[in-house]
C-alpha cells in the first residue's frame, strides 16, 4: 500500500472550464469526503472541497505531476453528502462547473483565513442550541387545518393563502413544532428580499430567541456571513433565515424548508449559475427528507400546476395544495375599482376620481399608496423640432430624466450626464420630458394636494420610496419606519413598496399605469402583473377595523381586460386557469420546459453567428448518431434573435431558445450543446464573441 491518498478536490475554476472544477491531488495524510482543504492551483493556494477518494493515482497524468494537498481546515466537520449532492445536481442542471458552484456556496472569508484565525472564530462560537419560544397567538381554524395537513402529509406543500391570512404565523408554528420534536433539528426559512421585510426577521427572532436564528443574505459583511455559516454548519443555529443564497447553507440537521412568496422572481439567480432557489428547495427537501412548504397569495403558475388536484383524466400534481382563503380577524380584501382612462382628459396622469378619493382619505387621517413602475422624473427627454431623444450611446435604451439633480441617467449601464441646456442636435432650447416616473408623480401630487389638510389641520405629507430614494444604507429602513409610524400620508413608489410589508394604516392603494404589462412580448408579464397587483391590494386594509372601506384602484385603458376582471374578484384561481389554458395551447411553461443560450459580442452578427453555428453543429452531430437522433425531434432549437434589450454598455446580445415537453430531453440536449459550444467558440470566425451562457428555466425571454 502506498502511504499516499489520492483524492479529487473541487476548486474554483472558470465558468465553462472543461475540467469541470475537479482536480486530482495527493495527500500525505488521510482525508474525508466533504472536508475543506487548501491546495495549490498554479502559483496560488486555494480552498477546495474533497469530492472523491481514489484507490490509485489518476491514470491521466504521471504520478510526479500530481501535487500535494497543503493542509486541512481543522475543526470543521466535513460537508455532508446531502450538501455535496445538492451542489453536484445544481452544477449539472444549470450547466456550470462543479467547482464554481461549490465554492460560491461557501462564505468568501473561508478562503482567506489562516488556520489560527479560523481557530479563533471557532472558539468564539456559542454551542447553545436552545430555542426560547415565546408563544404565538391562538390559531385560526384555517391555520390549524393547514398545520394538521402538514403533519399528516409528506409534501411538498403549496400553501395558497390570501394576503393577511396568517401564512407567516403558519411558518412560525410549523418551525416551532418541528424544533420541539427534535433537539437538533434545523429549519430553513427563505424570503425573496430580506431588506424589504425587516419586520419578518424581527418576528422570527422575537419568537425563537436571537441565539437560535442566523440570517444569510448579500447585505451582510464577510465576517457576519462566515459567523452565520459556521453556526448553521455546526448545527448551533436552529433556524436559518435567508434569501436565495441560503438554499446552499450547510445544515446537517435540516428538517423543514419554507419558501415565502414562492412566486417571486428574485428566487432566480441572474448571474453565474442561474439557479432557482425555489426549485432547489424542492430538490433539497426530497434529498434530506425534509418537508417543503411553498407559500404565496399568487403562486407561480409552475407551482399551481404542480399542485393541481387529480381528476378523471389526470393523476394530479405531485405537490399538495393547502388553502387559507380568509384574512385574519375577518378583515376583508379591498374593493377593486377600475378607472377607465379613455374617459379622462388626454395626458391625465391621475384621474379626478382618484385624486378626490386620496384627498378624502388624507382628511380622515388614513394612508394611501401609489404605485408606478418607473423611477426618475420622465423616461425620455425629447426635442419636438428635430425629433432628438435622450438615447444612451452605449445601450438600446433611453436615458431617464432625473429632475432632482438635473441629470440624464441610463438605468442599464449607469451613464450619467447633466441635462443639456438645449437640444444637442439642433440647439432648440425647448426640450421636454415625455412620460412619467415616480419623481414627477410625487411632484404632481404635491401640487394637486397642496390645499389638503390632515385631521389636525397640518398639511399633507407625501413621500417616495424607490431605488433612488433608498440608495444610502439604512435609508429604506428609516423610510419604511416613517410609514409605519404614520408620519406619511401618501406614499409613492415602485414595486418595492408593494411587497410583503404589514402596513397597518393604508386603506387605499392605486396602480397608476399598469397597462404596459398587458401587451408585453414576455409571456410571463401578465402573471407578474397579476401577482404585483394582488400583492399591492394586500397592503390595503390589513387592519380589520378599516378593511371594509379599503380600496385598490387601477387606472387603465382596458378596464374589461380579463386580468382586471379576475383581480376585481380577487380570483387567482380563475386567472391561473385562463393563463394555464393559454400556456397549454401555446406549449409554453409549465407545460413545456425552456432554456436560453445567450451570446455577447461586439457586433450582433458575431453574437448570433456563434449561436447559429452551435445549433447547426449540434443538429449535425446528433442526427449522425442513431442513439441521439431522437433528441433532435424532442427538443426544438430556434434561430438566434437579438435580445429585447439588444445592446447594453456597448455589448451586443443575442439569444437562442430551446424548448421541449421533456425536461430530461432538454437536459440531454444541453449536455451535448455544452461540448459543441467549446468547439465552435474556438473557431476563428467566432473570435469576436465575448462570452456565452446558458439559462435553464429562464424567467424572462
Ligand atoms: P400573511 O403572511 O398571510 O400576509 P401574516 O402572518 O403576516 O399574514 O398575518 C397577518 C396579521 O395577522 C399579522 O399582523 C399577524 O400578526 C396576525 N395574525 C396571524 N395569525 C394570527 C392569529 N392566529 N391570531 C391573531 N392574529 C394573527
Ligand atoms: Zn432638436
Ligand atoms: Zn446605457
Amino acid at each position: 500500500m502506498s502511504a499516499h491518498h489520492w483524492i479529487d478536490v473541487a476548486v474554483q475554476t472558470p465558468a465553462h472550464s472543461p475540467i469541470g472544477g475537479l482536480l486530482s491531488y495527493r495527500s500525505p495524510f488521510s482525508v474525508h469526503l466533504g472536508q475543506l482543504v487548501r491546495v495549490p492551483l498554479g502559483k496560488r493556494e486555494v480552498l477546495g472541497v474533497v469530492w472523491a477518494l481514489r484507490d490509485a493515482a489518476p491514470a491521466e497524468m504521471p504520478e510526479s505531476a500530481v501535487r500535494d494537498v497543503l493542509g486541512v481546515l481543522e475543526g470543521l466537520a466535513p460537508l455532508d453528502s446531502a450538501w455535496r449532492q445538492l451542489v453536484q445536481f445544481s452544477a449539472q442542471y444549470y450547466q456550470r462547473s462543479l467547482g464554481e458552484v461549490a465554492l460560491a456556496a461557501l462564505p468568501p472569508q473561508l478562503r482567506d483565513l489562516t488556520s489560527e484565525q479560523l481557530a479563533r472564530r471557532l472558539k468564539k462560537q456559542n454551542p447553545d442550541r436552545a430555542v426560547h419560544t415565546t408563544p404565538g397567538p391562538a390559531l385560526s381554524e384555517e391555520q390549524d387545518t393547514v398545520l394538521a395537513q402538514m403533519a399528516s402529509g409528506t409534501g411538498p406543500f403549496l400553501l395558497f393563502g390570501s394576503t393577511g391570512s396568517g401564512k407567516t404565523e403558519v411558518y412560525l408554528q410549523a418551525v416551532e413544532r418541528m424544533l420541539a420534536t427534535d433537539p437538533q433539528a434545523q429549519a430553513l426559512l427563505m424570503v425573496p428580499e430580506i431588506n424589504l421585510t425587516p419586520q419578518l426577521e424581527e418576528r422570527v427572532r422575537a419568537r425563537f430567541g436571537s441565539e437560535a436564528v442566523v440570517s444569510m443574505h448579500s447585505g451582510m459583511t464577510p465576517a457576519q456571513r462566515l459567523k452565520g455559516w459556521l453556526a448553521a454548519h455546526a448545527g448551533h443555529a436552529r433556524i436559518v433565515l435567508g434569501t436565495r443564497m441560503a438554499i446552499f447553507a450547510s445544515m446537517p440537521h435540516l428538517k423543514l424548508i419554507v419558501v415565502d412568496e414562492e412566486h417571486d422572481p428574485s428566487y432566480k439567480q441572474q448571474e453565474g449559475a442561474r439557479y432557482s432557489a425555489r426549485d432547489l428547495a424542492v430538490y433539497r427537501g426530497r434529498l434530506q427528507n425534509a418537508p417543503v412548504l411553498l407559500a404565496s397569495a399568487t403562486p407561480s403558475l409552475e407551482s399551481w400546476h404542480h399542485s393541481r388536484p387529480a381528476d378523471a383524466e389526470d393523476l394530479g400534481g405531485r405537490y399538495q395544495r393547502l388553502l387559507m382563503p380568509s384574512r385574519i380577524g375577518k378583515a376583508l380584501l379591498p374593493k377593486v375599482r377600475r378607472v377607465d382612462m379613455n374617459k379622462q382628459p388626454r395626458r391625465a396622469v391621475l384621474s379626478t376620481q382618484l385624486v378626490a378619493a386620496i384627498q378624502e382619505r388624507v382628511e380622515r387621517g388614513e394612508q394611501c399608496m401609489l404605485l408606478l413602475n418607473r423611477r426618475g422624473y420622465a423616461p425620455v427627454l425629447h426635442c419636438a423640432d428635430c425629433g432628438w431623444k435622450s438615447e444612451c450611446k452605449h445601450c438600446s435604451a433611453f436615458r431617464v430624466f432625473h429632475k432632482i439633480d438635473r441629470t440624464l441617467r441610463c438605468h442599464h449601464c449607469g451613464l450619467t450626464e447633466r441635462v443639456p441646456r438645449a437640444c444637442p442636435e439642433c440647439g432648440n432650447a425647448d426640450i421636454a420630458p415625455i412620460g412619467r416616473g415616480t419623481e414627477q408623480l410625487e411632484e404632481h401630487l404635491g401640487e394637486l394636494l397642496a390645499h389638503v389638510l390632515r385631521p389636525d389641520g397640518t398639511p399633507v405629507r407625501i413621500a417616495r420610496i424607490d431605488a433612488d430614494s433608498t440608495r444610502l444604507k439604512g435609508a429604506l429602513e428609516s423610510q419604511l419606519a416613517q410609514v409605519h409610524a404614520g408620519e406619511v400620508d401618501v406614499l409613492v413608489g415602485t414595486q418595492m413598496i408593494a411587497k410583503g410589508h404589514d402596513f397597518r394604516r393604508i386603506t387605499l392603494v392605486a396602480a397608476i399605469n399598469p397597462d404596459t404589462a398587458l401587451f408585453s412580448s414576455d409571456f410571463r408579464a401578465p402573471e407578474r402583473l397579476f401577482a404585483l397587483l394582488m400583492q399591492a391590494a394586500g397592503r390595503a386594509g390589513r387592519d380589520a377595523a378599516q378593511s371594509a372601506t379599503s380600496e385598490m384602484w387601477v387606472q387603465t385603458f382596458h378596464p374589461t381586460h380579463a386580468l382586471f376582471e379576475a383581480l376585481k374578484k380577487h380570483d387567482y384561481p380563475a386567472f391561473a386557469a385562463s393563463e394555464l389554458a393559454e400556456r397549454t395551447a401555446a406549449d409554453l411553461p409549465p407545460i413545456s420546459h425552456q432554456a436560453l443560450l445567450r451570446a455577447d459580442a461586439r457586433t450582433q452578427e458575431a453574437a448570433q453567428g456563434l449561436l447559429n453555428a452551435a445549433r447547426e453543429a449540434l443538429e449535425a452531430q446528433l442526427s449522425a448518431d442513431p442513439s441521439t437522433a431522437d433528441l433532435v425531434l424532442q427538443v426544438s432549437v430556434y434561430s438566434a434573435v437579438p435580445m429585447s434589450m439588444q445592446r447594453v454598455a456597448d455589448v451586443e446580445r443575442a439569444q437562442m431558445l430551446l424548448e421541449s415537453p421533456s425536461r430530461m430531453a432538454l437536459q440531454k440536449m444541453l449536455w451535448h450543446l455544452h461540448s459543441v459550444l467549446h468547439q465552435v467558440r474556438s473557431q476563428p470566425e467566432n473570435k469576436g464573441v465575448i462570452r456565452w451562457l446558458v439559462d435553464v428555466d429562464p424567467q424572462a425571454i
